[in-house]
């Protein structure tokens, strides 16, 4: 029977959540799925993926160094085997890096960053935003393998009971590119593209000295990451890592709270996928509240200190 194969990233024997949404995204096929767990931990964390909808999971081991096309060899070849009718990754950097190694040793398409999975008359059909989010674009193929990334936070990471039978498999060890070290983020932050609430802060907070209210505001929130627009980030007040927009990030968070960002198209392009996206603007005509659905007018200065006060009184019950 057909399959669907997913690639599940895992971090020190823990799936990350990313690769969970893509589990709950091959649900959505109603085909029976596969998993694939490559990397140092791969088997502890196989164990886990049948809750989320695995049938069976391979873990491959052995390999003492990461290199995404030897990984990518192996995903493809397991495939083939299996003759998978759809292969899915996240479109974290490490999806992005192995899945369209995947889909052209497979002959086939990616379409990437999927916000939406469906099945017509037997076949796969995926949605995404497209130029700068202003049209959702539908995507078929006729390649023999449906290939796609899906983007985090676009499918939920639900749990479908069940368990999985784990198998280990010898890793290739012959890959052309290495990583030789992983240097960890510094403090160890949330990833914005990870987050399920972001916190973003703009030109309007006057400076980088002012940035600790929406590091307030986040951690109010409990798990908040913060996030930036260009202009603060090409100023140097904040790091590219936190940069949202065009030339930055890609986030689809449950909550996007915009503070003092006046919502420039290159911007949006990187937000507007939001489920709920709040806007605190002291100008009323700002773009962002054409996106928003809750504005506040006001100063940032104000709004944001009582806002943190009355969200962390909110989360004590
Ligand atoms: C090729 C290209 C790529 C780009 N990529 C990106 C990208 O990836 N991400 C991105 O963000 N931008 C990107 N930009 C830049 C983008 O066009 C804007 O310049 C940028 O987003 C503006 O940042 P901002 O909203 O912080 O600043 P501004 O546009 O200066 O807006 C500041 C806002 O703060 C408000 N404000 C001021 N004081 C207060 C206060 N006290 N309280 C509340 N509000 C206040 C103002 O009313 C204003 O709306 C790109 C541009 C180009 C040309």
């Amino acid at each position: 029977m057909s399959t669907v194969l997913v690639l599940v990233e895992q971090f020190h024997g823990s799936a990350r959540r990313a690769g969970l949404e893509c589990l709950s995204a091959a649900r959505i096929t109603g085909l029976p799925i596969v998993a694939v767990v490559a990397g140092d931990g791969a088997e502890k964390a196989a164990s886990a993926l049948g809750k989320h909808g695995a049938g069976k999971v391979i873990a491959l081991t052995g390999a003492a160094q990461w290199s995404p096309d030897a990984v990518a060899r192996d995903v493809a070849a397991i495939a083939k085997e299996l003759d998978a009718k759809a292969f899915l990754a996240a479109a974290t950097a490490t999806g992005k890096d192995i899945a369209p190694r995947v889909a052209a040793l497979l002959d086939s398409t990616l379409h990437s960053d999927c916000t939406g999975l469906r099945s017509e008359g037997g076949a796969l059909v995926a949605t995404r935003p497209w130029l700068a989010g202003k049209a959702i674009a539908t995507l078929r193929s006729s390649a023999p393998v449906f290939c796609a990334t899906t983007r985090p936070n676009a499918f939920a990471a639900t749990e479908s009971g069940g368990n999985a039978e784990v198998v280990t498999r010898p890793a290739s060890t012959d890959g052309k590119a290495v990583v030789t070290a992983i240097a960890e983020k510094v403090g160890g932050k949330l990833d914005v593209k990870e987050a399920s609430v972001v916190v973003s802060g703009g030109r309007g907070l006057r400076g980088p000295e002012n940035f600790h209210l929406i590091e307030e505001l986040a951690a109010a929130f409990g798990s908040a990451a913060t996030g930036a627009s260009r202009a603060v980030v090409d100023a140097g007040w904040r790091p590219h890592a936190e940069q949202v927009g065009q030339t930055g990030k890609t986030v689809s968070p449950q909550l996007y709270v915009a503070v003092g960002i006046s919502g420039a198209i290159q911007h949006l392009a990187g937000m507007r996928t939001a489920k709920v996206i709040v806007a605190i603007n002291k100008d009323a005509d700002a773009p962002i509240f054409k996106i928003a659905d809750y504005g506040i007018v006001g100063d940032a200065f104000e709004i944001v200190p009582a806002l943190t006060r009355a969200v962390a009184e909110a989360r004590k019950h």
